[in-house]
């Protein structure tokens, strides 16, 4: 297979994302991130908590599905191959933050307790909070058991039949970047503050890292936001 190397390590970028002194990308490789911010990353473990990074914080800062930062120099990532990556910001506290959200990670509601976590630790409500959901399987490809849409229903609602398409017996699609926005408005987010970034990488044309069509070995995309010195 031909890998045209230049074009896969082009980041994909949220259109209107254009805040002063922050910068972020959705990058088809764990490696590409602007040089001169500081990564702190966190240990993924598909659960639902959140740290904040400071300046002194160390990589990785521990268990955790998401970061958030207000601190100048530094940037927070999470990597993913399938799961959702999502990207906040809330311009004018320049804070931001990336979330790792799995089914399991949706399913406990991670992007609402980003948005509170915006709130609690930089006084940012969740009307002024922007969000961009990057590359990530799409209902076209994401084949699970209908039990585990029945716990999202059980969870967050009958909105969320919304975001499933019955398939054969006991088994369906479910669009995990649906899930999120929907998780993301009922938080507070204004449905215009929500964008989806790229396509699914499972069979969409880029090359991203797809956990179901590559396996355990098959890379994975690293989405980052940072907020510059
Ligand atoms: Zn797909």
């Amino acid at each position: 297979m031909l890998c045209y190397r230049d074009e896969m390590s082009e980041p994909f970028v949220t259109p209107g994302w254009d805040f002063e002194g922050v910068e972020h990308g959705f990058a088809p490789q764990e490696t590409a991130v602007a040089e001169h911010l500081r990564l702190v990353r966190v240990t993924q473990v598909h659960g639902r908590e959140l740290v904040v990074a400071r300046a002194d914080t160390a990589s990785p800062a521990g268990e955790a599905d998401g970061l958030l930062t207000a601190a100048p120099g530094l940037a927070v990532a999470v990597a993913t191959a399938d799961c959702v990556p999502v990207l906040l910001v809330a311009p004018d506290a320049r804070a931001v933050a990336a979330v790792h959200a799995g089914w399991r990670g949706s399913l406990a509601g991670i992007v609402a307790r980003a948005v509170v976590g915006f709130s609690e630790h930089f006084g940012a409500p969740a009307t002024a909070i922007r969000a961009a959901l990057g590359p990530s399987i799409d209902g076209c490809c994401y084949e699970i058991e209908r039990e585990i849409a029945q716990r999202f229903v059980d969870q967050h609602g009958l909105e969320m039949w919304s975001a499933w398409k019955d398939g054969t017996p006991g088994k369906g699609t479910l669009d995990l970047r649906s899930v999120n926005e929907l998780l993301l408005e009922r938080a507070g987010v204004p449905e215009e503050s929500i964008q989806r970034v790229g396509p699914c990488t499972a069979c969409g044309d880029a090359d991203l890292a797809s956990y179901r069509v590559d396996g355990p070995g098959g890379g994975r995309q690293l989405s980052w936001i940072g907020i510059s010195a």
